[in-house]
C-alpha cells in the first residue's frame, strides 16, 4: 500500500520539525484523537447535471486538533495509513456518516452519501459485514451510501477488489472508481467490477478548456462509463466554462468549489435549502 501516504507523511514531518520525537508525539496525538473523537466529518455536495439540484455529498474527514486546528485529510491519511490506524478510522467515518444520514432522514432530506475508503479498509476482512451492521443500527438503506474507491488502488490488485467489490453491492453499497483516468486500468478490468460511478478525478477537469487532449479524455470517459451502465461525476469544478463543457459531454454530476466546498452536515441542509448555488 504505497499511496502518496508517503509524500504527506514527509511533508508533515517536516512541518513538525521532522525528528522521530515529532514522528511519535504525532502517532500517539492520532491515537488519542480517536480515543477521543477529535475527528470530523464535513460534507461535500454533488449537483445532478439536469436538475441542477443537489443529487448527494460526499464525507470529507477533518481533525479538529486541539492546538493545530482544523487539519485536512491529505496530512494524516497517510499517516493512519502507516500507523495501522486507518481501519478504527475508518471504522468511525462509516459510523457516522450513517448517524448523519439517519439524522438528515429523520428531518426530511434523506441525502445519499459518499465515504473515501482506503485500500486497507478494503484489503481487511469483514468491510461488508461492519458496513452493514452500521447501516442496520442506523435503519439506512444501503443503497442510500456510496464507497469511493480510488483508481489506481482498486486495479492494484484486481482480483482482490473485485471479491470486496461483491461483497459490497451484496449488501447493496453502490461502488465509485475515485479519481479515474489516472491508474491506467483497462477495458477488462473495469468490467470484471460492480460499480456503478466513474468519478474523473480533477486533473482532467483543471484542464478543460485549455488542454485539447484533456478534453478528448473526458469524452470518452464519459461515452465508456455510459456504455457499462455507470453513472458519471467530475470532480473539482470551478468554473463556469468547465461545467458547461462536461454538461454537453454529458457527465451526470458534478461536484467542485463552483458549487460549494465542503461543509458541516448542520450547514447542508440550509445550503441546499436556500437554493445551493
Ligand atoms: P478526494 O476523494 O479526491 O476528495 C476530493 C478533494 O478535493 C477534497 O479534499 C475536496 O475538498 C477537494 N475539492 C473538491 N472540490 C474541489 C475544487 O473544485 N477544487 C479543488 N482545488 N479541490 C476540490 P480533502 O477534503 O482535502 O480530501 C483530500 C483527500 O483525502 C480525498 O481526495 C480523499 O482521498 C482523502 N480522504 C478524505 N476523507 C477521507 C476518509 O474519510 N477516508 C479516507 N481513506 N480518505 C479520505
Ligand atoms: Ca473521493
Ligand atoms: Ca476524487
Ligand atoms: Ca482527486
Amino acid at each position: 500500500a504505497k499511496r502518496a501516504g508517503g509524500g504527506n507523511y514527509a511533508v508533515f514531518a517536516s512541518h513538525m520539525g521532522g525528528d522521530a520525537g515529532a514522528q511519535l508525539e504525532l502517532q500517539s496525538d492520532l491515537r488519542k484523537a480517536l480515543d477521543r473523537e477529535q475527528f470530523v466529518l464535513h460534507y461535500q455536495p454533488k449537483i445532478d447535471g439536469r436538475t441542477q439540484r443537489i443529487s448527494g455529498v460526499e464525507a470529507l474527514v477533518r481533525w479538529n486538533h486541539p492546538e493545530r486546528g482544523m487539519i485536512g485529510p491529505i496530512s494524516f491519511i497517510g499517516l493512519a495509513e502507516r500507523f495501522g490506524l486507518i481501519v478504527r478510522l475508518g471504522d468511525w467515518v462509516i459510523e457516522e456518516a450513517c448517524r448523519q444520514m439517519a439524522a438528515w432522514q429523520r428531518e426530511g432530506m434523506p441525502l445519499r452519501v459518499a465515504v473515501n475508503l482506503s485500500v486497507l479498509q478494503l484489503r481487511e476482512s469483514g468491510l461488508a459485514d461492519r458496513l452493514a451492521d452500521a447501516l442496520r443500527r442506523h435503519g439506512v438503506p444501503a443503497s442510500q451510501l456510496l464507497c469511493e474507491i480510488t483508481e489506481s488502488v482498486a486495479m492494484e490488485d484486481i482480483g482482490a477488489t473485485r471479491r470486496t467489490f461483491e461483497g459490497l453491492a451484496r449488501i447493496g453499497v453502490y461502488l465509485s472508481i475515485d479519481d479515474f483516468g489516472t491508474g491506467y486500468s483497462s477495458l477488462s478490468q473495469l468490467r470484471q467490477l460492480p460499480a456503478r460511478q466513474l468519478k474523473i478525478d480533477r486533473s482532467f477537469v483543471q484542464e478543460l478548456e485549455t488542454q485539447e487532449d484533456a478534453r478528448a479524455v473526458v469524452e470518452a470517459v464519459v461515452r465508456l462509463a455510459h456504455a457499462l451502465g455507470l453513472s458519471v461525476v467530475a470532480e473539482g469544478v470551478e468554473t463556469e466554462a468547465q461545467r458547461a463543457i462536461l454538461l454537453a459531454m454529458g457527465c451526470d454530476e458534478l461536484q467542485g468549489f463552483l458549487f460549494a466546498k465542503a461543509m458541516p452536515a448542520a450547514d447542508v441542509m440550509r445550503w441546499s435549502l436556500d437554493g445551493g448555488f
